[in-house]
């Protein structure tokens, strides 16, 4: 299909920042091919289907870094007690949660995300999935409901040895089965929206056998880890405790961190640590809104950044949209720090740069940006800048407007996943009345 998206103020997302007016987004199938006059291009392109911004911002649309869609079934759910630290956080929500899902609730607490997504201008995801009473097939169910959304994503599933020995083998032949499935996919259409991961939960809850075979499916399928990293002081102190090793030794000897990879937090990295974090060439995402409701710290992303660490935002759960974690992240470091000063260039950064890149190192696929060869993944937002928008100050309307702006119209890999505020083709009151039938049977097994 052929589209062509004029009148609209364009946010390009190229090095300068471009903002373009009076031009034109011409997209054939998956991708944009060209950009230019709007008039010309009209004329030229006479067969193509119309869609008229009516003024808006129109911009490569957001990606999420580190994602747990399941997390939507913690929404509401009551504890039995009270965690006093990180670890029982893990133990009386997080694992207890993760442990009552079913194949039917891995798909809607998937699906009723995904949607959310789409509507805040979020057009992919990098997810991180357990089901340990579901495993087979779970990382299926999820690509089921991003394709009903018209989501694309990063799949993976979340390997730990929490559950025993069988159910982690499980996890790993799940990691194996899919990204094998998403090859074959790609080797048929390079735009395919799906891609895959070797997903583990974190050093402490891995044993020696499970970090092997992790980096074994690594190597042979050319496939990164996605991996939590010292969310919390408790990944140091049970690695040493259980394997008698440094964390960031230990995972460097087993090859889990590379350039491939994803590791989540990154928060109790030591100076040394963070040297040889970076040696690795391993991305890292940044969860500021999570770090905060956990209380566990704060990533030193400046640090990070400054030895060249790939650096991006994630939600972890906490929201399907991004913005509220990219503001977050603004305001996190400074209050912390005390420097009212910090961050302007590297939020932005992260935000707007670093993610696509990230998306970009694992799958290939040319992201985040408005120019011809890149996938055509767009936003048109509800903002009319109140004060003048150029290319230097464009990040103050980020934050401060577009961050709170309506998303009108979405499009992924050339559809239109959204038009005025509407999904074509799905029921979303529907959809929500069968998540909450599923969830209610979750926080029945949850409670026993
Ligand atoms: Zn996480």
């Amino acid at each position: 299909m052929n589209l062509l998206i004029h009148n609209a103020e364009i946010f390009t997302n190229d090095e300068k920042n471009t903002l373009l007016a009076g031009q034109a987004v011409m997209i054939e199938d998956s991708r944009i091919v060209e950009v230019g006059d709007a008039s010309a291009m009209r004329k030229k392109h006479p067969e193509a289907e119309v869609l008229d911004g009516r003024g808006r911002l129109l911009m490569p649309g957001l990606i999420n870094a580190h994602m747990h869609f399941y997390g939507t079934y913690a929404r509401g759910l009551a504890l039995k007690g009270t965690p006093k630290n990180f670890h029982e956080i893990l133990q009386m929500l997080w694992w207890k949660l993760d442990s009552a899902l079913d194949g039917e609730a891995v798909y809607y607490s998937a699906l009723v995300p995904a949607i959310t997504a789409i509507k805040k201008g979020v057009t992919a995801v990098i997810d991180h999935h357990a089901s340990p009473s579901a495993v087979e097939g779970s990382l299926d169910r999820i690509e089921d409901a991003l394709a009903l959304a018209g989501l694309r994503g990063i799949l993976c599933y979340e390997v730990s040895n929490r559950d025993g020995k069988e159910i982690s083998r499980k996890g790993l032949q799940e990691n194996e089965r899919y990204i094998r499935k998403c090859r074959s996919e790609k080797q048929k259409n390079p735009d395919h929206l799906f891609d895959a991961m070797v997903g583990l939960h974190a050093s402490f809850t891995l044993d020696n056998d499970s970090l092997e075979y992790a980096a074994e499916l690594s190597r042979t399928l050319q496939r990164g880890c996605h991996i939590h990293l010292l969310e919390d002081a408790v990944d140091e102190q049970l690695t040493r405790e259980k394997y008698h090793a440094d964390l960031i030794d230990r995972l460097c000897e087993y090859a889990i961190l590379g350039p491939r990879g994803i590791a989540a937090h990154g928060i109790h990295l030591t100076e040394t640590g963070k040297d040889i974090l970076a040696q690795t060439g391993a991305m890292v995402a940044h969860n500021p809104q999570s770090n905060m409701n956990n209380a566990v710290g704060r990533t030193d992303i400046f640090g990070l950044l400054k030895r060249g660490v790939l650096v991006g935002i994630g939600s972890d759960g906490m929201s399907a949209d991004l913005r509220p974690d990219v503001r977050t992240a603004h305001l996190l470091h400074k209050h912390d720090l005390k420097n009212s000063n910090l961050g302007w260039q590297e939020i932005q950064q992260m935000a707007l740069k670093n993610n696509p890149e990230i998306y970009h190192r694992i799958s290939g696929q040319p992201v985040g940006k408005i120019a011809p060869g890149y996938l055509a993944d767009l936003i048109l937002i509800d903002y009319d800048p109140p004060t003048p928008m150029t290319p230097e100050n464009f990040w103050g309307h980020f934050l401060f407007g577009i961050a709170d702006a309506a998303v009108n119209t979405t499009i992924v890999n050339g559809r239109i996943v959204m038009q005025n505020g509407e999904l074509p083709g799905i029921d979303e009151a529907k959809i929500a009345a069968e998540s909450r039938k599923a969830a209610k049977a979750v926080w029945e097994r949850f409670s026993h």
